[in-house]
């Protein structure tokens, strides 16, 4: 069985449409996909619907983006009902904060010579309802000011670079309680990572499983060996599922290959229980898992 848990289609900044990932994911030999775009359900029914024709099962979730501490958290959102009211506004609340912040980084662009528009990124970001950098990224690249959206990063859009603009992110622990609450379970994304939430520690993590977290990605690109085994180790401790996926987002991320890191078969198991354990407590009625 090889389960990749995290991944990206053009809902949000993936190259694939939905079908297409899914079709990549046949191809690469998975058994077990989920498609986690950022901060949008808009992929899942044309992900499932290819799903479908295959044998491939497909969990729904979603990579929502959250703030702890001053830091940018990404946390896994699988299964979890994305018309519950507070997690629906505050989806669409973040949204707002990715659109509202295209012209700013547009602005600084412009300031810094780049002959770089609006209409640019829209073109890039194929009517995505999470637009993000990575599409001003592509449009940079379409306009040849960079060679690649890592260029693009290294040079105006990553943090401490001069177009690089803040955003408004939900605070995580409150985002967790809300997937719980819309019978989703909740999974913090390489919590180790680049650019990720510092290093939460044990305690932090005790904390967030208290009110409701179900696991941590301990394999991801984003972790070394070593940082691959010490978060396996406070996850024995504490109880909490481990996943491994890839972090796929097609041509514009590379070294995040289709099943380059994957979930155990077994903790795909706790992970669909805990959801099953929220669904029945929330009584919501989550998406389903095709081909479960
Ligand atoms: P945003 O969500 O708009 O703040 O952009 C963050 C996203 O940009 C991440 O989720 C990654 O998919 C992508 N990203 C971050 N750093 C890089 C990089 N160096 N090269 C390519 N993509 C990146
Ligand atoms: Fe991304
Ligand atoms: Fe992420
Ligand atoms: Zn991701």
């Amino acid at each position: 069985m090889r389960i990749d848990l995290h991944t990206h289609s053009r809902a949000s900044d993936g190259t694939d449409s939905p079908s297409e990932l899914v079709r990549a994911a046949v191809d690469a030999g998975l058994d077990v996909l989920a498609i986690t775009d950022h901060d949008t359900a808009d992929g899942w029914d044309e992900a499932a619907q290819a799903a479908s024709e295959t044998g491939l099962t497909l969990v729904p979730g979603m990579e929502v983006s959250t703030r702890h501490r001053g830091r940018g958290v990404h946390l896994l959102a699988f299964l979890a009902d994305p018309s519950h009211p507070e997690l629906a506004a505050e989806l669409a609340r973040v949204r707002g904060g990715r659109e509202a912040r295209v012209p700013t980084i547009v602005g600084r662009l412009n300031d810094l010579g780049i002959a770089i528009t609006e209409d640019d990124v829209r073109r890039a970001s194929h009517g995505t309802a999470a637009s993000g950098r990575p599409h001003v990224a592509d449009a940079l690249v379409t306009l040849g000011v960079v060679p690649d959206r890592t260029a693009a990063f290294d040079r105006y859009l990553g943090w401490g670079r001069p177009a690089h603009v803040d955003r408004y992110a939900t605070p995580l622990e409150d985002m967790v309680r809300w997937v719980s609450e819309a019978g989703g379970a909740s999974v913090v994304a390489h919590p180790w990572g680049r650019g990720g939430m510092g290093r939460p520690d044990e305690e932090t993590l005790a904390h967030l499983q208290e009110i409701g977290l179900t696991g941590i990605e301990v394999d991801h690109q984003d972790h070394d060996q070593r940082a691959r085994a010490e978060l396996r180790a406070i996850a024995r401790n504490l109880g909490l599922v481990t996943t491994g996926a890839s972090d796929y987002h097609g041509d514009g991320k590379l070294d995040h290959d289709l099943g380059c890191n994957t979930t155990e078969p077994d903790e795909l198991a706790r992970l669909l229980e805990a959801a099953d354990a929220a669904a029945a407590a929330s009584g919501r009625v989550t998406p389903d898992v095709v081909n479960r």
